[in-house]
Formats: structure tokens, C-alpha cells, sequence
């Protein structure tokens, strides 16, 4: 995590809001489409992990409020993902041919998106646990499937000793010192700063 990630959720906040007046606000959520399809390919979901101003926003606001369920299995699989990818991004391709072509209209397609993201991680955030919406994002889903294999966390396990502090701080609730390589890890280094052994590096 860098230093800037905690306060990158006002950005979220600030275009979903602040666009509802100024559209062109709204340009945040192409924007950082566009960066994870870029990063995806070398860094997996890093910018998940550490830039999204959603995923800011639900490590450091949604946590504060959320009921702090363990994740249902469903919220990964990709028979609910891809769906939910089709239907959200055919909606927005829907609105963009359709308005007109004019910069603020472009751009309040852009803040509904914004909004339909914020509420959808605030209700499974407050419900489950603050990433939650991060599993089946559609965002995420293409960083996932661009990204997968690559910048893998390593674990030495001769030096695990099982204490379990990695996955009290992983945010996808990951079994981090089991099964290491995985496409959902977000790059956050949380677990790397956790473990009092050294074990976890990428
Ligand atoms: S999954 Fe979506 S909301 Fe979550 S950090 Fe990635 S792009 Fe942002
Ligand atoms: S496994 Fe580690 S780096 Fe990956 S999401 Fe969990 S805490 Fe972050
Ligand atoms: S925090 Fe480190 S030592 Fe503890 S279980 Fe995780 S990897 Fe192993």
C-alpha cells in the first residue's frame, strides 16, 4: 500500500457527488479503467490494491461500518462476474451511443457509473466485508483476467510458522499462507507488512 492510497477514497466521493453538478467529473471512471488495463498485463490487480479511489474508499470508509462477514465463495466465481461484466458494461456502451455524443452527457454516463459502483460497495461492503464489491467489480474482473499470474506473492514456508496474522489483514479475506498464487490478490502488501517472519514477498 502506498502512502496515498487511505486518502485516494475522497477522489470516489468528490466524482459521484461533485459530478451530479460538474459531469466532467465523471471522467474518473475511464480514467481509471484505462490504468488498470495498462497495469494489469505486468502487475496483475496492483492498481486495485493501491490507487482505485473505490478501493480506497472501501478499505478506509466502507470498513468502518461493515458488518465483517466472511465472503461467500459465489462473489468470485466467474459465473456471477462475467455476467455482471457483460451486463454493466453493455449498459454503459448502451448509454454512451445513445446520448449524443456531447461532453457532459458522455460524462454523467460516466457519473452514473460512479454512483452505481459506490452503492454497490457500500451495500455488500456495510453487509459483508468492505471488498466486497471488489470480487465481482467489472473493473476488477478485466484486472483479474489480464493480470492473472503475474507479480505473484512468493511464501517461504520454511520460514511460515502459521501464525495467521496474513490473513487477518488480507482485504479479499485470501488464505494467504495456503494457497499463494492468487489472480484476486490485490498487490496491497498488507500481509507482507503483517508477517513477523518474512515469509511473504513479491
Ligand atoms: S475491483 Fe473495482 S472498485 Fe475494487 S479496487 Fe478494483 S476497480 Fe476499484
Ligand atoms: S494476499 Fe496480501 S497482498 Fe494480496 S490482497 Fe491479501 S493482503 Fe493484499
Ligand atoms: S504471517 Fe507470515 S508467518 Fe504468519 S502465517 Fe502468514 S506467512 Fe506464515
Amino acid at each position: 500500500m502506498l502512502k496515498v492510497t487511505p486518502y485516494l477514497g475522497v477522489l470516489a466521493l468528490i466524482a459521484c457527488v461533485g459530478g451530479i453538478w460538474y459531469p466532467r467529473l465523471g471522467y474518473l471512471v475511464p480514467v481509471v479503467f484505462l490504468a488498470i488495463l495498462i497495469s494489469s498485463p505486468f502487475r496483475g490487480r496492483w492498481f486495485c490494491g493501491n490507487l482505485c479511489p473505490w478501493g480506497s474508499f472501501n478499505d478506509f470508509f466502507v470498513s468502518r461500518i461493515t458488518r465483517g462477514r466472511p465472503l461467500p465463495p459465489v462473489l468470485s466465481s466467474m459465473a456471477l462476474r462475467v455476467p455482471i461484466f457483460v451486463l454493466m458494461m453493455g449498459f454503459m456502451m448502451y448509454r454512451l451511443l445513445t446520448i449524443g455524443g456531447l461532453v457532459d452527457q458522455i460524462g454523467m454516463v460516466f457519473v452514473t457509473m460512479c454512483t452505481m459502483n459506490m452503492a454497490a460497495s457500500l451495500l455488500l461492503g456495510t453487509a459483508i466485508s468492505p471488498r466486497a464489491w471488489c470480487n465481482i467489480c467489472p473493473m476488477g474482473t478485466a484486472g483479474r483476467l489480464l493480470g492473472y499470474g503475474k507479480y505473484k506473492l512468493k511464501l517461504d514456508k520454511a520460514v511460515c510458522i502459521d501464525c495467521g496474522k496474513c490473513l487477518k489483514v488480507c482485504p479479499m479475506q485470501l488464505e494467504v499462507n495456503r494457497i499463494v498464487d492468487q489472480p484476486d490478490c490485490l498487490k496491497c502488501g498488507r500481509c507482507v507488512e503483517a508477517c513477523p517472519k518474512g515469509a511473504l514477498q513479491f
